[in-house]
């Protein structure tokens, strides 16, 4: 095949167990896992599968239990603060419940000058902060102008989770982590949200880890698919190897729920082109 893939984020034995005891949970067990640079890759599950576990360990917002994590070639170490705030320069991520990542109070212009003086933009002129913004903006289809002045809780879903894609834009990360990010929001505004995570992947060239229960969302968007069932990863490979010809029982038994009018036949249809998948 073309160029080498290149490694970015890998993991291996990682596991994630709450509490202990009668309440003792393993939320993730014992998973490895390789997601190379470029690629949009996805993680499908039914609800309680630890998808959003296993989110909060890559971004370090709680603890692996076991096992290792490494970035970019290199052991994970996260050890202080100031290790932490290095590696979120690497890493972001957006959620499913878009209010609920910004601070309610902080108007929209000064969310997204927080992102240029995050990546050290601080002492720029004040008029190429404004275009940067603007550039953000417009990458996800918002009017910079119809922006400022206001709150987040002034726009609607679809508009929080462009926002929240415009501040990944700003702060460019190498990893974007992108849990259910389209499952508040309404029909019509779910595609355009993957078509942006698309182009982060193409124009930005960032990696992008997609979380979904949805395996028509997976097929449409991924280059590579991960399978997980009760904290384990049952599968992995190429969307259309896994999709198209799954082999493990619950990858086919996810399949089998989907509503019949997304057949392999309409999947092949209606897959956009990916790089490096055809
Ligand atoms: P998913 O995102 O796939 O729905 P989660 O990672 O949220 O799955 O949850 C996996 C399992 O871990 C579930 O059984 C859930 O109840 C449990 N769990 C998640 N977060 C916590 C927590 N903070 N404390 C205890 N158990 C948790
Ligand atoms: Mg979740």
């Amino acid at each position: 095949m073309s160029e080498q893939r290149q490694l970015c984020l890998s993991g291996k034995g990682v596991t994630k167990v709450y509490g202990h005891g009668k309440t003792k949970t393993i939320a993730v067990n014992d998973v490895d896992f390789e997601f190379y640079s470029g690629e949009l890759i996805s993680i499908v599950g039914e609800s309680g599968s630890g998808k959003t576990t296993l989110i909060k360990m890559l971004l370090g917002l709680t603890s692996v239990t076991e096992g290792e994590i490494n970035f970019l070639g290199e052991p994970r170490d996260i050890s202080t603060k100031h290790k932490k705030k290095e590696y979120w320069k690497g890493i972001q991520a957006i959620f499913q419940d878009p209010y609920s990542s910004y601070n309610i109070f902080s108007k929209i212009d000064t969310v997204l000058l927080d992102c240029i003086h995050m990546r050290g933009g601080r002492r720029l002129p004040k008029e190429q902060k404004i275009e940067m913004m603007r550039e953000a903006c417009s990458f996800v289809n918002l009017k910079f102008d119809e922006m400022t002045n206001k709150y987040p809780f002034e726009l609607s879903g679809g508009q929080m989770q462009r926002l929240m894609i415009a501040r990944i834009f700003l702060l460019k990360p190498k990893i974007l982590l992108a849990d259910e990010p389209t499952s508040m929001i309404d029909a019509c505004s779910r595609a355009t949200i993957l078509d942006f995570l698309l182009k982060l992947r193409d124009e930005v060239g960032m990696t992008i880890i997609f979380i979904t229960h949805d395996m028509g969302l997976a097929y449409y968007v991924s280059d590579t698919v991960f399978i997980m069932e009760k904290g384990k990863i049952v599968e992995h490979g190429s969307a259309n190897d896994v999709i198209l010809n799954p082999k493990a029982a619950y990858t086919i038994q996810l399949l089998n729920d989907i509503p019949k009018i997304h057949d392999p036949w309409e999947f092949s249809r209606n897959r956009r082109e990916v790089s490096g998948a055809g």
